[in-house]
């Protein structure tokens, strides 16, 4: 079998609680042939070709309820946290089995110290061994159950000479990495699936090509019944951008900042929104996984915005739903409404 290459690590986090709880309450469960009273021919248990759906009934209250899995697809370490990191904590706390897929390494991310790429001292395998451990670290806090790294490398930010390297998530073809996206999506079944839009929110190669192996994931494998893209709503960006600036929290390393505030170089138009998930219970887990990726600093003006502005930045998080299969109404307040 030629079975693409895709490493694999377990997390037991420290707040993963619910998924260890279901995976004891699965081991709990009778035995089929004691569940159905099934015997096979000279009392051997035969092959089950329908085992992984009876695999994915779980227990509550007596009432089989099947696992739900969210499934996101991300380009770097860290990208997990700001668009995404409330609704895997929320979901993952209600028993949702989450699956992380992070495309590549972050090599062209900040280095120790914050040293930029092309500085002196700035070393891609140290970068993607700290951001692997700050990976994990996230993963623990958020309750990821499966992280899943596909090992290419960054690309960098649009233009830079990076970007079409060898081994780079963007430099590589769609159909080379398509299968092992493929092979995730088939071995997970959720459905869920969250990922950016066709800009890849702001336009960075990498993140644009995980948009486009998650939507093709999707639509060839037809095993999810929805895709997500994340989204940060104009008004959003408004409000705490000037909340920030009025409790003169220093704004000066982040590129772009200095826009008109009616009209944001970033976020998409309100009206875009399709679903909006109230995750005011895990800011304080959002903020935590976003320490965890301590080397990364273009993000730690977020952890000193007034109160606030963290509540109205991080409380909830926006999602426009592009592909659906659950004919669920929209607007919606749950990734899986019509799947319950
Ligand atoms: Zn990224």
């Amino acid at each position: 079998m030629d079975r693409p290459a895709v490493t694999k690590a377990r997390h037991a986090g420290r707040r993963s609680a619910p998924t260890a709880r279901r995976h004891y309450a699965r081991r709990q469960l009778p035995a089929r042939s004691e569940r159905e009273g099934a015997v096979t021919s000279g009392g051997q248990p035969g092959p089950d070709p329908d085992w992984r759906c009876r695999d994915q009934l779980g227990e509550t209250g007596g009432m089989p309820q099947a696992q739900l899995t969210l499934m996101l697809i991300h380009a770097h370490p860290d990208d997990e946290v700001m668009g995404t990191g409330g609704v895997i904590h929320h979901y993952a706390m209600e028993g949702v089995s989450t699956v992380l897929v992070t495309c590549t390494g972050g090599e062209l991310g900040d280095g120790p110290g914050g040293v930029k790429p092309g500085q002196p001292g700035h070393d891609e395998v140290r970068v993607r061994m700290m951001r692997r451990d700050e990976l994990a670290a996230s993963c623990a806090v958020l309750g990821v159950a499966h992280l899943e790294t596909l090992g290419y490398l960054d690309s960098g930010m649009e233009g830079w000479p990076q970007n079409h390297r060898p081994g780079s998530l963007a430099g590589t073809p769609l159909a080379t990495e398509l299968p092992k996206v493929l092979e995730l999506v088939d071995r997970y079944r959720p459905q869920v699936v969250v990922s950016y839009d066709e800009r890849g929110g702001y336009g960075h190669p990498d993140h644009i090509r995980a948009h486009q192996l998650a939507l093709a994931a999707a639509e060839q494998s037809g095993i999810p019944a929805k895709v997500y893209y994340t989204a940060m709503p104009k008004s959003l960006v408004r409000t705490a951008m000037t909340a920030a600036r009025e409790a003169g929290v220093d704004l000066s390393d982040l590129p772009q900042i200095d826009f008109d505030p009616d009209n944001p170089p970033f976020g998409v138009d309100d009206h875009l929104i399709t679903t909006r998930v109230d995750v005011s219970a895990d800011v304080s887990a959002k903020l935590e996984a976003l320490r965890c990726h301590a080397s990364q600093m273009d993000n730690a003006f977020m952890l000193n915005l007034p109160e606030a502005a963290v509540a109205s930045f991080f409380g909830t998080e926006h999602f426009i739903r592009a592909l659906d299969r659950s004919g669920a109404g929209i607007p919606e307040s749950d990734l899986f409404a019509g799947l319950r």
